[in-house]
């Protein structure tokens, strides 16, 4: 038979999803590697949908989404940004997954490089490699609190870069990036004419600091703005995602959902639309309860003084394994086999946290905590 695509043959292998799959092998292993909240979807969420589908709205909607569901996102965007966005300016796909990958999709053309974050969410790679473009990583230094400094981005511009992925709050180093990181981004975009995608999928979830959106500080339509409902009302199953952008693009994106799938999940909007009107104590009191996560894990690494760095967002931390030498994979499928604890490879999340591995803080306060434990022993016992 003739041959399958080498492009999808050649795209990495996620190794959180191997450590899931190796994982599901053990079934009382403590599960630290998947970024899902472990809370419920809240009810008035539920019941919304459920109302949705007794009320028979289970067809075809418009192609960006429901109105309802985006004259919302434009009230709660215009609110927190602090700028005018307009429902022309939204499109609502599945998850933020499918709105980065459409929008990577309108904005270069084969050939064309993307600035990537590095550690970054592996999917960013995959995205931009299935889409013909290449990924160009730049590094987010561990000991500048993963916040890139322009020496970090500017050497890697080409006449090719059309441009640059962003992510804070950051997964997997838990970064909040400060205003000046920030602004030094969108000064390096505006000198060479770069777009912005900038994900914000957690920016809810800060501890220490605020969250700056690239978009509220966007002069000239250049940011593109993703984000969803899956993190903050814990709906990860839902699958709903928008991105905020200039009418221009989102044209360009609502074309192509149309081959690609038509429109997000009717009664999923309505959850959404539901998520984002209805009472929002949930995020505060999941926020609230990511902190204790943090800081108890964070007192962890310390009683057994194994280095980790401290994360101000996001529910991930990085712990440090160089004194292991070993790489990020084979320590996490050891530490597995050995001590029925997950976490995730850093080198999954790129070259520069090879010596590392994320921990998600997903999980439940006392799972967490003895996982850590368990592995702190066996970072000690194979140390160098
Ligand atoms: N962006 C980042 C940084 C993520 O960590 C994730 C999920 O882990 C997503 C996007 C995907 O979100 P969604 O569930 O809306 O597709």
């Amino acid at each position: 038979m003739k041959e399958l695509s080498r492009i999808v043959k050649n795209l990495p292998q996620s190794g959180i999803r191997k450590l899931q799959e190796a994982a599901r092998e053990i079934p009382d292993a403590i599960r630290l590697e998947t970024g899902e909240p472990d809370f419920k979807t809240p009810d008035y969420i539920c019941e919304a949908a459920a109302r949705a589908m007794d009320e028979g709205f289970t067809k075809y909607t418009s192609v960006p989404g429901i109105q309802s569901l985006r004259n919302a996102l434009a009230e709660d965007f215009s609110e927190r940004l602090g700028i005018d966005v307009n429902t022309g300016q939204i499109v609502v796909t599945a998850g933020a997954t499918m709105a980065l990958d459409i929008v990577l999709g309108c904005l270069g053309n084969p050939g064309d490089e993307v600035l990537i974050p590095d550690p970054g969410w592996p999917v960013y790679t995959m995205q931009v490699m299935s889409n013909s473009l290449k990924p160009v990583p730049y590094i987010m230094p561990a000991d500048k609190g993963f916040e890139p400094g322009r020496e970090n981005i500017e050497p890697l511009i080409t006449e090719k870069t059309k441009a640059i992925v962003v992510n804070t709050p950051s997964n997997p180093t838990g970064a909040v990036f400060h205003e000046e990181t920030i602004r030094m981004i969108l000064d390096l975009a505006r000198k060479y004419d770069l777009y912005v995608i900038s994900d914000e999928v957690y920016d809810y979830l800060i501890y220490e600091g605020k969250h700056i959106s690239l978009k509220s500080l966007d002069q000239d339509g250049r940011v593109i703005l993703i984000s969803g409902v899956s993190k903050k009302y814990a709906m990860t199953g839902w699958r709903i995602g928008y991105a905020i952008a200039s009418e221009e693009i989102i044209s360009l994106m609502k074309q192509l959902m149309v081959p690609m799938i038509g429109n997000a999940t009717a009664v999923a909007q309505k959850a959404a639309e539901a998520a984002i009107t209805g009472p929002q104590d949930f995020v505060e009191i999941s926020r609230r309860d990511y902190k204790k996560r943090r800081d108890a894990a964070a007192a962890v690494f310390g009683e057994e003084n194994v280095d980790f760095y401290f994360p101000h967002g996001a529910f991930y931390m990085m712990a440090d394994i160089s004194c292991c030498r070993m790489d990020s994979e084979k320590f996490a499928l050891k530490l597995l086999a050995d001590e029925h604890v997950a976490v995730a490879p850093g080198g999954t999340f790129g070259e520069s946290s090879r010596q590392m591995v994320r921990i998600s803080c997903g999980t439940e306060m006392t799972a967490l905590c003895e996982g850590i434990r368990r592995m702190c022993r066996y970072i000690k016992k194979y140390s160098g």
